[in-house]
């Protein structure tokens, strides 16, 4: 921090003023861990947080009940920036804060296993800092918070995209909660997500089996071209499925069975792998003498993030710097570390810059981000609110979510995102190298989605699991 020029130290302080509002918003989210389309509790804060701060909030956008946008104009309204932000939590992952062991909550509920409670409170700090300083300082710009939901599930962003909320937006801004520092590249994967149905004949299975049709050996089959299929496929795919339903006694033949895919590619070859999939799924009907259902839920591009932007992002970050951790955070880090047997280094880590991470090992994971990347420079900050080396999608991160660390990680990525606003307003020669950049790649590759023309987002696919948890969770809610 002893580096920063005035304007930037005057950020930090403001956002230091203001930290601790947002660290309680960002702990009542992980509270709430509410699931994909079901974030109603926790969209609802940060628009009510945001309008009281004077932003301007269209709720329920692109026809998605928890999706907002969340706008604040100032002089000539241009540019305007974008900032992204989650907060949906995962199944089965709950977990008390800052216990080194695994401890649920609630038994079997949700939990912020991917941290994404934190984000809208880095974005909210990042843009109500922001704010004050524009006012103070006379700078054009719009802040657009845009609240996505239902980021595991892939789903949000291509209907957000398509509907246009993206339109007039000159750069965006992303993040995400991390076990370190870091900027990224070019990013993951596409995906195509789909729920195969087969429907057959029940009989029984003792008795009179050849009146029966499976559809559960339709499902197994299935998996089992999938998995020649997968052979013959370049390194950079990922194949992976759920069996939903496959009967529920030996002596029934099941007449109706059902398996969930994720398939995992880049841009060029995502579309070819699908279609090869719901070959194997005609494929195994035919074979079973079944019928069978496809149900698209999310089809997502991969990242392409803006290069003149991650480096930018990369300054501040190194600007920012890491926080201070006391010996008691060290001392859990060490713990959780252990636990999860992973190298115990405590909180060691520093800013990190990888421009792309295709090269081995490539990391296949995706996230319906890839779709912004497309229709405006788009970089994400990763701030650090883990423990270094646990990974995503795990107890531990639910764990570490809402303690100090978190709190701390929240104030640098808030920093580094409102250091990265503050260039884009007011350096206009990165500004024009940033968007510069952007136009070649809209050229190369003009926005389509992946999505076929008649998919609706899939409402109701959590509703059982939250109804199933709320009543347990709800006295265990924090207050913002
Ligand atoms: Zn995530």
């Amino acid at each position: 921090m002893r580096t920063l020029n005035s304007e930037k130290l005057e950020i930090a302080w403001a956002a230091e003023s203001r930290q601790e509002k947002f660290w309680k918003i960002s702990d009542a989210i992980w509270s709430y861990a509410e699931l994909g389309l079901e974030e109603y509790k926790s969209s609802r804060l940060i628009a009510d947080t945001l309008e009281s701060h004077g932003f301007t909030v269209d709720r329920g956008v692109a026809g998605m009940p928890t999706a907002l946008v969340a706008n604040w104009s100032h002089g000539t309204g241009k540019p305007v920036i974008g900032f992204l932000g989650e907060y949906d939590a995962l199944p089965m992952l709950s977990q008390k804060a800052g216990s080194p062991a695994k401890d649920p909550v609630v038994r079997g509920a949700p939990g912020h296993g991917c941290s994404h409670n934190t984000m809208c409170a880095v974005q909210g700090l990042a843009v109500i800092t922001l704010k004050e300083i524009m006012e103070k300082k006379g700078l054009n710009g719009t802040l657009k918070v845009f609240g996505c939901p239902a980021e595991e599930t892939l789903i949000s962003r291509p209907y957000m995209v398509c509907a246009g909320l993206f339109n007039d937006v000159d750069v965006v801004i992303d993040c995400h909660g991390e076990d370190s520092l870091k900027v990224k590249g070019v990013e993951g994967t596409a995906c195509y997500s789909f729920i195969v149905t087969f429907q057959g004949k029940t009989a029984h299975s003792g008795s009179s089996p050849w009146m029966g049709r499976s559809a559960a050996d339709a499902v197994e089959l299935m998996h089992a071209g999938t998995e020649r299929m997968r052979e013959n496929l370049p390194v950079t795919q990922r194949t992976h499925w759920v069996t939903l339903e496959g009967g529920e006694a030996p002596n029934v033949v099941p007449d109706r069975a059902s398996t969930w895919y994720f398939i995992r590619d880049v841009d060029e070859n995502v579309e070819s792998n699908f279609k090869w999939a719901l070959d194997c799924a005609k494929g195994a009907a035919l074979m079973t003498q079944t019928t069978y259902e496809v149900k698209v839920l999310a089809a997502v591009h991969q990242r392409f993030h803006n290069t003149a932007l991650v480096e930018l992002i990369f300054e501040n970050m190194k600007a920012v710097g890491r926080p201070e951790y006391t010996e008691e955070e060290e001392a859990y880090a060490r713990a959780l570390q252990k636990t999860m047997g992973i190298p115990v280094k405590g909180m060691e880590y520093s800013p990190e810059l990888s421009a792309t991470n295709m090269a081995p090992p490539f990391k296949g994971g995706s996230s319906d981000v890839g779709d912004v990347t497309l229709v405006a420079p788009t970089a994400g900050v990763k701030y650090p609110v883990r423990v270094p080396g646990s990974y995503s999608h795990h107890w531990a991160v639910v764990s570490a979510a809402a303690t100090s660390i978190a709190h701390k990680g929240i104030t640098v990525g808030a920093k580094v995102v409102a250091f990265t606003a503050y260039d884009l307003l007011t350096k206009p020669a990165v500004f024009t190298r940033i968007r510069t950049e952007f136009e070649k790649l809209a050229t190369e590759r003009p926005y389509k989605t992946f999505l076929p023309d008649d998919v609706q987002p899939p409402f109701g696919l959590n509703t059982k699991l939250m109804e199933k948890h709320r009543g347990a969770m709800e006295q265990f809610y924090l207050n913002p």
